[in-house]
């Protein structure tokens, strides 16, 4: 655009911070295909009774007003569902702004967050968004938490938040509730604890939280309605923690940062509870008929607790075994590039008939059956 005096030389546009210089966005790729299990999302889509009553509430909203800005009746509706006081929840735009919030609250330069790998990759990428600094360790050989590993990075680092994800994408185990709990001990600040498949999994972090013990006040548990709630789309996380804790994620969010639509849909999912554990049943169920049938193929599997399996083929390359099913148009996730992870891919369980495609595309392709 001209300035005074007209348009001059070009001159350069500013550089990006140069703490982000080398780091590359987030990136699963959106291919079209007929089978889709790259990015753990319900295979089905919210109950029919949601989708009425969610058109019903929208002709209702005063679009002309800002939304409430405590997102009142949603905090409330998940208090109730979980046992906590409503000042005990903050609500964002999907988990991963309520993992930002943490970051832009608790971390910034001059202070660590820790985690443990191979794990979430957005725990690290939002740390660096933040300009917060990653120690990070290294799961066990079979991605279990290593304590000693804990401790060492834990005492070496004095991290402001320590980042655990249970069960922990990719690799499909929950940590148990003593391994948690050890964490807790060790960490000289907050434990975070990204239960975004925590509905797969047979125990939750929220027990600390409610039980009041000596970690409650340092636990903090995530939650989204992205995978067993369907609503993916809709972008709606919160975490459920001691109040100081959502105080301070309420200092770093925008005002109205919660749309009234998107406050409404989360009021009226939780109405639907019924459903959502009809579809975590039917996916744990398929989970099974798909882990047994991993077995009988040549690739290394590991136990999951969520609604994805992590596998390895043990006689063919990751990138081409990932090519043979995206030809055959079944989309899973390379994890071969990731930290720890060498010759993974990851494969979000469906619908019985998406199964049964994958199953036979992976056998055709490493057996040539
Ligand atoms: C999918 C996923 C999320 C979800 O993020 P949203 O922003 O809520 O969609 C968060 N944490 C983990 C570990 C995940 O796998």
């Amino acid at each position: 655009m001209a300035g005074v005096g007209g348009p001059g030389p070009s001159r350069p546009l500013p550089a990006v911070r140069p703490d982000l210089g080398a780091l590359e966005g987030y990136h699963s790729p959106q291919v079209d295909v007929e089978v889709r299990l790259n990015t753990n999302e319900s295979p089905l889509p919210p109950p029919p009774a949601w989708v009425e009553e969610f058109r019903d509430g929208l002709a209702a909203i005063p679009f002309h007003r800002y939304p409430d800005r405590s997102a009142t009746g949603l905090r409330q509706a998940l208090a109730e569902r979980h046992g906590v006081a409503p000042d005990q929840v903050f609500c964002a735009n999907g988990s991963n702004e309520v993992l930002q919030c943490l970051l832009l609250a608790y971390g910034g330069p001059g202070r660590t967050a820790a985690l443990f790998e191979p794990t979430y990759t957005l725990h690290r990428h939002i740390a660096r968004l933040t300009a917060t600094a990653v120690a990070a360790g290294a799961r066990r050989g079979d991605f279990r938490l290593d304590l000693d590993e804990v401790g060492r990075v834990l005492g070496a680092a004095d991290p402001v938040l320590t980042f655990l994800c249970s069960p922990n994408n990719p690799t499909g185990r929950a940590d148990a509730p003593e391994e948690i709990a050890r964490v807790a001990a060790l960490a000289p600040g907050l434990v975070v604890v990204d239960e975004a498949y925590g509905q797969f999994a047979p125990h939750s972090a929220l027990d600390v939280v409610r039980g009041g013990g000596p970690d409650a006040e340092r636990t903090v548990v995530v939650r989204t309605f992205s995978k067993t709630w369907s609503m993916a789309g809709v972008r709606l996380g919160y975490l459920v923690a001691d109040p100081d804790v959502v105080r301070a994620c309420e200092l770093v969010a925008l005002p109205y940062h919660l749309d009234a639509a998107k406050q409404l849909a989360g009021v009226l999912a939780l109405r639907h509870v019924a459903e959502m554990e009809a579809r975590v049943a039917l996916v744990t169920e398929e989970r099974g008929r798909v882990a047994a049938a991993l077995g009988g193929l040549p690739v290394e599997t590991w136990p999951s607790d969520a609604n994805f399996l992590l596998f390895r083929p043990t006689d063919r390359p990751a990138r081409e075994v990932w090519s043979e099913l995206l030809a055959a148009s079944v989309l899973v996730r390379d994890c071969s590039g990731w930290p720890g992870l060498t010759g993974c891919l990851r494969v979000t369980v469906g619908l019985p008939d998406e199964n049964d495609r994958f199953l036979a595309a992976l056998t055709a392709s490493l057996t040539g059956a």
